[in-house]
């Protein structure tokens, strides 16, 4: 057997019989009813897919790329593991099979298996454990939640599955896993259906694993016989098969899961006490707030991916926590920005009380992004714009204020007279995609008169950035002179990090991404404020 040092405990969170179902919002829950009861926990995802990590991946296959304090980009249950847990995330909470299999390779080509033959059992399975057993090893956590991506039965996760069942033999009652799936109601038959879990189960045991808890993500409330039957089948105890209705929303997931004691049971399966009942007094609070909140606030989000619904999912949670705390009930309107023209610009913005401009890459979308800021700008909208948001503001500016009708960002016009968005100089001879932007937490100094420095309350904070173009410092003068203030900026570089124009009501541009950081019991700074004068702005109206 492994010996377990520091007595960790392991949670393995499996799914089956479809994808979709929520394993990051049943392990952020699960992780939040620990911390709330005293305990130390991470979460880290293992993603079955072979890229490196999903940097590289667009929005259509992957939602929305999530970015780590140590510069990672990564998966973006990661953004809901932050945001229910309140704890940041590294580069170790999210381990790809492309990792894995890079850092076996390369420890082949240094001859570390000593001329063995390099097969998936033992070596790629032995390097999947290690990175499990990772986080636990530092001695830090009582818990490590391991979410493995995909669905039981998907080629790619078998190796995945096989150190899982390792694990579990090795670690016995250290380590537990919970399998989560899917209960269909047959609408023609009136019926709801456990065939599919009991298939999955089976899946799962015939690749050596016994689940020690069941989740069933069901759209109506599953009887307690139908539940008793799936214990029986499954070979799990009749109080270990919990059901996750779905909810209102996904903040009240952890209470759900709470009232059937899916915590209690954890802590009971691994032999601790459960005499330290839950301390979820804040969590409630902003729940109530949520809820109980009857006034609208319409906030409009212009990007070119809100079709998705996961694409911008770090910005519309940021929002959700900011109305809540502003007792404001959201309602996002999604605006896509390349059907956004000068003709219907007005149509579309003159009954929202504010508007984000989504961050992106590439050409596609932008003047709609722009013709859309100029109507902000114009009727002093408040306006958020977020990375190529903030870019996006600086052309707009540029075009329409200083005149220069040729501005460009160099990233949509390499030949552009007026390049006010630049490539940084450490980018220019990067010709690699993957990890290579300018990525991770990194300090500003604010403006002390500014909007965004009385937003936060001090002058230097700490923000994640993801991108390869910047402000082009060599125009700060002329910006500055025409009324656009740099009011924050880098202070080991100088490069502008933040633009206001301090004349009109809330119209800030971040080079970072705020939406990041933003959790439940730590709303941003920024997204407050900028709720908050919308909601002036709509009482003005
Ligand atoms: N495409 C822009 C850049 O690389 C902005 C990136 C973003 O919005 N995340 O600088």
């Amino acid at each position: 057997m492994k010996k377990n040092n520091n007595s960790t405990k392991y949670l393995f969170v499996t799914g089956g019989v479809i994808s979709s179902l929520g394993k990051g919002i049943i392990s952020s829950s699960l992780a939040r009813l620990l911390l709330s009861r005293g305990f130390r926990v991470t979460i880290q995802k293992f993603d079955p897919y072979i890229n490196i990590d999903p940097g590289t991946l667009n929005p259509y296959e992957h939602g929305e790329c999530y970015v780590t304090i140590d510069g990672h980009e990564a998966d973006l249950d990661l953004g809901h593991y932050e945001r229910f847990t309140n704890i940041a995330t590294t580069k170790a909470n999210n381990v790809t099979t492309g990792r894995i299999y890079r850092d076996v390779i390369e420890k082949e080509r240094h001859g570390e298996y000593l001329g063995k033959t390099v097969q998936i059992v033992p070596h790629i399975t032995d390097e999947i454990k290690n990175n499990i057993l990772k986080l636990g090893e530092t001695g830090d956590y009582d818990f490590v939640i391991t979410e493995i991506g995909g669905t039981v039965g998907d080629i790619e996760s078998t190796p995945f599955l096989e150190a899982v069942r390792q694990l579990k033999w090795e670690l016995g009652k250290d380590a537990m896993v919970i399998h989560l799936t899917y209960v269909p109601f047959i609408k023609a038959a009136g019926e709801l259906k456990t065939k599919p879990t009991q298939h999955s189960v089976k899946q799962l045991q015939q690749t050596g694993i016994q689940p020690d808890i069941l989740v069933l993500r069901t759209e109506k409330e599953i009887p307690e016989n139908v539940c008793k039957k799936v214990a029986q089948f499954c070979n799990v105890d009749t109080r270990a098969v919990v059901q996750s209705v779905d909810a209102q929303t996904i903040y009240d997931v952890p209470l759900l899961m709470h009232a059937q004691h899916l915590d209690e049971i954890v802590l009971e399966k691994s032999g601790l006490s459960t005499k330290k009942i839950p301390d979820l007094i804040e969590w409630n609070l902003f729940l109530n707030k949520l809820k109980n909140a009857t006034e609208y606030i319409n906030i409009a989000l212009v990007g070119k991916y809100v079709e998705l619904q996961d694409a911008y999912k770090s910005i519309s949670e940021a929002l959700c926590h900011a109305s809540a705390y502003c007792d404001r009930k959201l309602n996002l309107i999604s605006l896509h920005s390349e059907k956004i023209n000068e003709e219907n610009v007005k149509n579309y913005l003159k009954d929202v009380d504010g508007v984000v401009i989504a961050p992106g890459f590439g050409k596609r979308g932008i003047e709609g992004k722009i013709t859309a800021i100029r109507y902000c700008r114009e009727n002093d909208v408040p306006t958020f714009g977020i990375c190529l948001g903030m870019q996006c503001m600086t052309i707009e500016f540029a075009r329409n204020v200083l005149g220069w009708q040729d501005a460009d960002s160099k990233e949509m016009n390499p030949e552009t007279k007026y390049p006010v968005i630049d490539l940084m100089e450490d980018q220019k001879n990067i010709s690699d995609l993957g990890g290579t932007m300018r990525l991770g937490a990194y300090s500003c100094q604010l403006e002390p008169n500014s909007k965004v420095a009385s937003a936060y309350g001090k002058f230097e904070i700490k923000e994640r950035h993801r991108h390869r173009y910047e402000f082009n410092s060599e125009y700060i003068d002329k910006f500055e002179e025409a009324g656009m203030k740099c009011v924050g900026r880098n202070p080991d570089t100088g490069l502008v990090e933040v633009i206001e124009i301090p004349t009109l009501q809330w119209f800030i541009g971040t080079q970072y991404h705020p939406e990041y950081q933003s959790t439940v019991l730590k709303p941003n700074p920024l997204f407050l404020s900028f709720i908050d004068a919308a909601k002036k702005f709509r009482g003005e109206k």
